[in-house]
C-alpha cells in the first residue's frame, strides 16, 4: 500500500483513507465530469505524520512520481520553464466533512521565474502577479502561521495607495509591489517565503496534516462528535484559473436550495477571480440565477452537472467550480450541509421523486432537530456573533427587552412589550415571569434543571448555565462576558444552539408543516417504542396529542401548583403547623388537583396519563432563604414573613434534590397522597359517568426500596377501596438502588418508568441545577464526550436501566416499562430506550417529534440493510 494515489487509480479504496474530498474527486474523474488532474495523500499519511512529527518514509518518492505525471498530463512543468508553469492547489479532506475548518494552498509551485512565465504565457501580466501575491497571502498564513490582518492591512494600503476600489482595480504593478511588501512583512517576523516550488509543496503538506489540530478544527469535531484520531488527506490538483478575465470566474453551487430544501441549481458566482474569494466572502459574489440570462449555455452546464452529481451521490450536493476561459471545471463536491427544515424537505422529495427510499429519507434527518422547525428560529447565516453562550435549553428564538424579574417581566408584557427573562437562576416565584417571557435566561442550571424543565414544557425558548452572565440586581443591569447591559435593553437568544446575542437579531418563523407530516406519517409503521408526552395542564396535554403523543406519560403534579395563585397553598400545606391548616390547605389543592386531572384526562380521552404523585424538592416551593435573610437583615421583613423565615430555615436543606421529597415526603405525610388518589379517582368518576374513556395511572415517585412501594401503595389501595375504583399503579426508578432492586419492587407494581433526570444526577453524583460550574469546560475538552443530563449515559446510567429492565421483567413478566426524564426526546437516548427493548419513552410535547422519528430511525437501524431496502 502506497502513502500516495492518483484521482485515476483510486479504484476500490474508500472516504477513511481518501478523505470525503479525495473520494469525490475519484469518483467524479471516473464519471467523466471535467475535473483538473491530481492525487491523493491518504488519511493514512497524515496520521504517520502526527505520529512521528515527520514525513513516513517513502512519502516523497511517491509524491514526485504524481507531479512527474500531473506534468505529463498538463504539459506544464513545476516551477516553471517553458510555457505555463504547472502550479497546483493544495487542500484538506477529512473522512467526515468540516467545511473550512482546515487549510487550503492555491497557486502553489509559483516562483519568481514562474510568474514572469506565466505572464508571458497568459499574456496576462496583472493575473500572474495576482496569482503570486494570492499565494504569497496565503502560504504567508497557513504555513508560516502569520496573522491574516498584515496582509490585509497591506493590501488596504496598497488600494489607497493606487486609488482602487477593488481588489480587481490593482494593476500588475501594484501587485508586484504589494508582493515586495508582503515579503519584507514576512521577513520582518523572520519568516522567510521560499522561491522553490518543492519547498513550497513540502511547507503546504505539512501545514495541511498539521491543521487537523488546529483549535478550530478541534471544536468543530467537539460539536459534532467526530473522533480525533482519523486525519486528513491532503488533495494536491493542477490549478485552474478563474482569474484569467471575464470569461472566467469561479462559485459554488447546490443542487437544491441549502436553506430551504427547495429544487433546483442554487448558488453564487464570482467573475474573474479565484475559489477564496467566494469562500471567504471578501467581495460579493452574485447568485448564479444571474447566469441563467447573462450566460445561459454556462448556467445549464453548471445546472446538468448539478443534477447529474446529485444523481449519482444520491444527495443534495454542494460543489466548486471554476470557469477558465469558458471552460468549466469542477474542483469538489460533498453532500451539502442544510438547515433542519431543509433536510426535512430534501429526503422527502427525494422519496417522493424515487431517488431514494423512504426508508432511507428517515434516516437522513436528525431527529433532535425537529423541535426547532416548529418554532421561530435565527438564520446562522445572518447572525452576528454572539455575545455569550450556554446550554440550548429549549428550542425556538426569542427577541425581547431584558427584564430581570417576573412582576417586571409581567407589567412589561402587560404593556405588550416583548420580553426576555434574565435571572441568576429560576425559582418558583419567577412561573409567572416565564410564561409571559419571549425567551428565558439564566446564569444557572443543566439541561435538566428546573428553568430548562419548566420551559421545555411551556414551549418557551431558553438558554441557561450561561457562565459569562452576571446580575446586579440592586443597580438593574447585568454583563454577559465584557458587555453590559441595563434593564430593557433588546437581546436576542437561540435556544436551539445556546447562543445569546446583544439587540435584535432578525428570526424566521418556524414552518416545514406539509414535509414534516409526510416524513413523520412514513415514520409510524417503523416504531417499535410508545411516545408519550410529559405535560402537566390540559393545553400541554392537547398540543402533545396533536403533535403524535399516544398518552401522558409523566404529570409532575407539583407543577400544576407553579401558578402565582396555587403556590402559597403549597406553601401553606409544606408549613402547616395545626391540623386545621393543613385540612385547609388540602382542599384548596384538592379542587385545584381534580379540576386539572379532569381537564387532563378529557384531553387525552382513550388513551393513559401517567399522573405522580407529589415529588416537591423543596427548594422549588419555597421562598429561598437568602432572600429573607437579606430581607431580615435589611429590617425589611413583611409581618408575615418572621414566622415564614423561621420555618424555611428549620426545612432549609443542603441538598433539596437530595432531600425531603419523593415518596420519603408521602409516606410522611400521607395526607398529601390521600388527597391526591382521592382527586384523580374523583375526577376519573366524573369523566366516566359522561361516557368518557379516562385511562389514569399512579405512579410513585424517588423510591430506593421495596419497603417504601409497599407502605405508599397501603395508602393508596385503602383509597381505591373506599371510591370502590382501582387504577394501574407504578413507580419511578429513578435512583440507583431502586434500579439494582428492580427484582424485589417489580411484583408490587404494574409498571416501572425511568426518571432517568434523577438517576443521572445519582449515578454522576452531579447536582441537576449545579452542573454549569464544570460542564462546559468538562465538555468543551471531552472530559466528559457528552452532557449526560442531555443525552443518556449508555455505559452506566445504561447499564442500570439494562439490570432493572431484566430483573424487573424476569420477577413481574407483565411489567410496564417507560422512561420519562428528558433523555425520552433526545434522539439517541431514544435509541439506546429501544435496544433496552422499553415499551415506550415519554418526552416534552414538542420533542415527542424527535422521539416518533427517533424510535422509527432506531428500528430502521438495528434492521440488516437487506429488509429495509423496499423502496418507497
Ligand atoms: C426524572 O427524574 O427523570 C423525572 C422524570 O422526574 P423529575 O425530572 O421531575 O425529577
Ligand atoms: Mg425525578
Amino acid at each position: 500500500m502506497g502513502w500516495v494515489y492518483a484521482f485515476t487509480e483510486t479504484k476500490g479504496l474508500g472516504k477513511e483513507l481518501l478523505g470525503g474530498k479525495g473520494f469525490a474527486l475519484a469518483e467524479m474523474t471516473r464519471l467523466g465530469f471535467p475535473v483538473p488532474p491530481g492525487f491523493t495523500l491518504t488519511t493514512e499519511a497524515c496520521r504517520a505524520y502526527l505520529e512521528r512529527g515527520a514525513f513516513p518514509e517513502g512519502l516523497w518518492e511517491e509524491v514526485r512520481e504524481q507531479v512527474e505525471r500531473l506534468e505529463a498530463a498538463t504539459g506544464k512543468r513545476f516551477g516553471g520553464g517553458e510555457g505555463l508553469p504547472l502550479l497546483v492547489s493544495v487542500r484538506s479532506g477529512a473522512p467526515v466533512s468540516m467545511p473550512g475548518m482546515m487549510d487550503t494552498i492555491l497557486n502553489l509551485g509559483l516562483t519568481r521565474a514562474g510568474v514572469a512565465a506565466l505572464a508571458e504565457a497568459s499574456g496576462n501580466p496583472r493575473f500572474a502577479w495576482d496569482s503570486y501575491r494570492r499565494l504569497v497571502q496565503m502560504y504567508g498564513e497557513v504555513v508560516l502561521g502569520l496573522a491574516a490582518e498584515g496582509f490585509e492591512r497591506l493590501l488596504d494600503r496598497a488600494k489607497v495607495l493606487a486609488g482602487a476600489e477593488r481588489d480587481v482595480d490593482l494593476s500588475a504593478a501594484d501587485l508586484e509591489r504589494l508582493v515586495a511588501a508582503y515579503q519584507e512583512h514576512i521577513g520582518a517576523q523572520g519568516r522567510t517565503f521560499p522561491d522553490d516550488p518543492w519547498r513550497q509543496l513540502e511547507g503546504a503538506v505539512r501545514a495541511v496534516f498539521e491543521s487537523w489540530n488546529n483549535p478550530r478544527a478541534r471544536t468543530y469535531r467537539r460539536l459534532y462528535e467526530i473522533p480525533d484520531d482519523l486525519g486528513t488527506a491532503v488533495n494536491v490538483q493542477a490549478m485552474v484559473f478563474g482569474n484569467l478575465g471575464d470569461d472566467s470566474g469561479t462559485g459554488v453551487g447546490f443542487s437544491r436550495n441549502p436553506a430551504t430544501g427547495e429544487r433546483g441549481l442554487y448558488g453564487e458566482y464570482l467573475k474573474n477571480a479565484q475559489g477564496e474569494d467566494v469562500v471567504a466572502g471578501v467581495r460579493t459574489p452574485q447568485p448564479l440565477e444571474r447566469l441563467r440570462e447573462s450566460e445561459p449555455e454556462l448556467y445549464e452546464a453548471i445546472a446538468d452537472v448539478a443534477a447529474r452529481l446529485e444523481a449519482h451521490f444520491r444527495d443534495m450536493q454542494d460543489f466548486e467550480f471554476t470557469v477558465e476561459r469558458g471552460r468549466l471545471y469542477l474542483l469538489q463536491t460533498r453532500t451539502g450541509k442544510r438547515t433542519p427544515e431543509a433536510a426535512v424537505r430534501i429526503a422527502v422529495e427525494m422519496a417522493e421523486e424515487g431517488a431514494v427510499s423512504r426508508e432511507e429519507a428517515l434516516l437522513r434527518v436528525d431527529a433532535n432537530t425537529l423541535p426547532g422547525l416548529l418554532r421561530a428560529r435565527i438564520d446562522p447565516d445572518r447572525a452576528p456573533d454572539p455575545v455569550a453562550e450556554g446550554l440550548p435549553a429549549s428550542p425556538g428564538a426569542a427577541v425581547g427587552h431584558a427584564v430581570l424579574d417576573a412582576e417586571t417581566a409581567e407589567s412589561w408584557a402587560g404593556r405588550g412589550l416583548p420580553v426576555v427573562l434574565v435571572r441568576p437562576e429560576t425559582t418558583p416565584e419567577d412561573i409567572s415571569g416565564m410564561y409571559i417571557a419571549r425567551g428565558i435566561l439564566t446564569a444557572r442550571g443543566g439541561m435538566t434543571s428546573h428553568a430548562a424543565v419548566v420551559a421545555r414544557g411551556m414551549g418557551v425558548p431558553a438558554v441557561v448555565g450561561v457562565a459569562a452572565l452576571s446580575l446586579n440586581l440592586e443597580e438593574r443591569s447585568f454583563r454577559l462576558g465584557d458587555r453590559s447591559f441595563k434593564e430593557g435593553d433588546v437581546i436576542s437568544l437561540d435556544g436551539a444552539t445556546g447562543r445569546v446575542f446583544a439587540g435584535e437579531v432578525a428570526l424566521s418563523e418556524g414552518g416545514s408543516g406539509a414535509y414534516l407530516q409526510r416524513l413523520l406519517a412514513w415514520a409510524e409503521p417503523h416504531r417499535k417504542l410508545g411516545v408519550r408526552a410529559n405535560a402537566d395542564t390540559p393545553a400541554d396535554a392537547r398540543r402533545a396529542r396533536e403533535l403524535g403523543a399516544e398518552g401522558i406519560g409523566l404529570v409532575r403534579t407539583e407543577h400544576m401548583f407553579f401558578d402565582p395563585e396555587r403556590i402559597p397553598w403549597v406553601r401553606a400545606l409544606i408549613l402547616a403547623e395545626t391540623e386545621k391548616e393543613e385540612r385547609e390547605a388540602l382542599d384548596r389543592l384538592f379542587a385545584f388537583q381534580r379540576a386539572d386531572f379532569l381537564g387532563l384526562l378529557e384531553a387525552m380521552d382513550g388513551l393513559p396519563v401517567t399522573v405522580r404523585l407529589l415529588d416537591p424538592p423543596l427548594h422549588e416551593f419555597l421562598p429561598p432563604l437568602v432572600e429573607l435573610e437579606r430581607k431580615e437583615a435589611a429590617g425589611a421583613l413583611a409581618p408575615g414573613e418572621t414566622k415564614l423565615l423561621a420555618q424555611v430555615r428549620q426545612l432549609h436543606e443542603v441538598n433539596p434534590m437530595l432531600g425531603f421529597r419523593g415518596v420519603r415526603l408521602l409516606l410522611v405525610r400521607p395526607e398529601i397522597l390521600r388527597m391526591q388518589v382521592e382527586a384523580l379517582l374523583s375526577a376519573t368518576r366524573v369523566l366516566r359517568e359522561q361516557g368518557r374513556d379516562p385511562r389514569p395511572e399512579l405512579m410513585i415517585p424517588l423510591v430506593s426500596t421495596a419497603e417504601e412501594v409497599e407502605q405508599a401503595l397501603a395508602v393508596v389501595r385503602e383509597v381505591f377501596a373506599e371510591f370502590d375504583l382501582s387504577l394501574p399503579v407504578g413507580t419511578m426508578i429513578e435512583t440507583p438502588r431502586a434500579a439494582l432492586v428492580a427484582g424485589a419492587i417489580a411484583p408490587l407494581v404494574d409498571f416501572f418508568s425511568f426518571g432517568t433526570n434523577d438517576l443521572t444526577q445519582l449515578t454522576f453524583g452531579i447536582s441537576r441545577d449545579d452542573a454549569g460550574h464544570f460542564l462546559p469546560r468538562y465538555l468543551d475538552d471531552r472530559t466528559f464526550p457528552t452532557d449526560p443530563t442531555e443525552r443518556l449515559d449508555a455505559e452506566a446510567v445504561g447499564r442500570l436501566l439494562e439490570i432493572a429492565v431484566r430483573e424487573g421483567r424476569a420477577a413481574n413478566p407483565g411489567l410496564k416499562l417507560g422512561l420519562c426524564g428528558e433523555h425520552g426526546g433526545e434522539a439517541q437516548s431514544v435509541h439506546l430506550a429501544h435496544a433496552l427493548g422499553l415499551d415506550y419513552v415519554s418526552a416534552s410535547p414538542f420533542r415527542v417529534l424527535t422521539a416518533r422519528l427517533a424510535a422509527a430511525q432506531a428500528t430502521l437501524q438495528l434492521t440488516e440493510p437487506q429488509d429495509r431496502s423496499s423502496a418507497g
